[in-house]
């Protein structure tokens, strides 16, 4: 399994201004710094440093060799990246003294990506291999055609939002991986929770990760949801958060870590980079993600948060005399918006969620004590003996004396 970045490469040219120029208006810049950007590199350089081994393809100009060395020294394999004949992409960026800013782009290189230069790269990569996309570089529609064709799965981060992006056939499309603005662009509203179920209904089949800045991300499916909290840190400079979230999620995913351990990576690494200036320089190694992850604290808890912490809570507590109405007093609801919000919000009914944590704690006394499984059960608070045996059997997949026998050999191995 080989991992292809086609993407964009940019020199982003920072001039500092008191003011940001008008039309017609002539004003000094008193500053200019050059750094390496492009929504593609600064990808590369994401998954690089997170371990995974990555191949950028793309084009850039003679005069962007600083480009070629940066990925190099991160470790990005470069054997698809192509010099043309034409000035490298560039952001021409200017801030203010309130910082500020404004940017004007320049596709320049990344708009020499052809069909043939595609071809030519796709060629050496099939069935299973992962492609990721973000929307900078010409030819997009016509790259993705062609690795869904092969049997590619496409990850794709469809920033910076353009309305033609529209016509892109998400079906063709593994993983979606967007901010908030990119959500509303495609679907045309504006509250997260609204583009879920546009995206449900409409793409039934697509994994999506939906990132929420400070509030953290979401990744959802047909099925499942998962949610991560972003971490506390003193932001400095949000340039590459985006970027880098989308770097080590593709890593975790790609490397076969569970879509939970690759949001935490990715929500850390992202942290990181927001707390340091610059783009690439601020994109952290898996090491340093690792350790900090010790001891980094999630924001807190939104509302939504805090609530489903208080259902959980409330089902450990109330195993024998849960109820709706008794639930619904603590979340400070009435018991018919409790249902719907329990749904809405974890994805499940009253009586699965109550189900589901009377299996948990069977599951955690099956492994703590050796009492037999009958009298496990009767603690569950549910006297419905095969009831919870076919329960137990469904969210683990094993009977419950199966399940002690595996834990049990698990802690013999150890
Ligand atoms: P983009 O940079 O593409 O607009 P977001 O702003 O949603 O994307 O940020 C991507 C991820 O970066 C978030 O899901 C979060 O994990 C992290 N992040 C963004 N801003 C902050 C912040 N101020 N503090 C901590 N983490 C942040």
């Amino acid at each position: 399994m080989k991992i292809l970045n086609f993407g964009s490469c940019n020199i982003d040219c920072v001039y500092s201004v008191e003011n940001i120029v008008r039309p017609g208006e002539t004003v000094p810049a008193f500053g200019l710094e050059h750094f390496a950007g492009g929504k593609g590199l600064n990808q590369s350089i994401a998954l690089a440093r997170a371990g995974a081994q990555v191949f950028h393809a793309g084009c850039i100009g003679s005069d962007g060799q600083m480009l070629r060395k940066l990925l190099q020294d991160s470790g990005v394999n470069l054997k698809y990246l192509k010099t043309v004949d034409r000035n490298t992409g560039q952001a021409v960026i200017q801030v203010d003294s309130h910082g500020e800013n404004s940017i004007l782009l320049y596709g320049g290189a990344n708009f020499a990506v052809t069909r043939d230069y595609i071809d030519e790269v796709l060629a050496d990569f099939s069935a299973g291999d992962f492609l990721l996309i973000q929307n900078e570089i010409s030819q997009l529609p016509y790259l993705i055609e062609k690795a869904y064709a092969a049997g590619m799965r496409v990850i794709f981060n469809p920033s910076p939002f353009q309305q033609s992006l529209g016509d892109i056939d998400l079906n063709k499309i593994s993983y979606l991986i967007l901010n908030e603005i990119e959500a509303a662009g495609f679907s045309g509203l504006s509250a997260p929770e609204e583009f879920v179920i546009w995206s449900r209904l409409n793409y039934p089949n697509l994994r999506v990760i939906l990132t929420l800045g400070k509030n953290g991300s979401i990744y959802f499916d047909g099925n499942a949801r998962i949610e991560q909290s972003a971490f506390c840190v003193k932001a400095v400079d949000t340039t590459a958060a985006g970027d880098t979230f989308t770097g080590y999620f593709a890593a975790g995913i790609t490397g076969g870590k569970s879509v939970e351990r690759s949001l935490c990576l990715a929500s850390c690494a992202a942290a990181i980079a927001v707390s340091k200036k610059g783009a690439a320089p601020s994109v952290p190694s898996i090491n340093e993600v690792e350790k900090r992850l010790e001891t980094m604290l999630p924001y807190e808890c939104s509302g939504t948060e805090q609530k489903k912490r208080t259902v959980k809570a409330y089902f450990e507590n109330h195993l024998s005399d849960a109820s709706l109405g008794g639930l619904a007093a603590q979340l400070g609801y009435c018991p018919s918006y409790t249902g719907r919000w329990l749904k809405n919000n974890i994805g499940a009914s009253f009586s699965e969620l109550l189900l589901s944590a009377r299996c948990r704690m069977l599951a955690a006394e099956l492994e703590d004590t050796e009492l037999c499984v009958s009298e496990l059960i009767a603690r569950t608070g549910y006297n419905n003996e095969s009831f919870i045996r076919k329960a137990f059997y469904r969210e683990y997949g094993c009977t419950p004396l199966e399940y002690r026998k595996r834990k049990q050999g698990e802690k013999y191995d150890k």
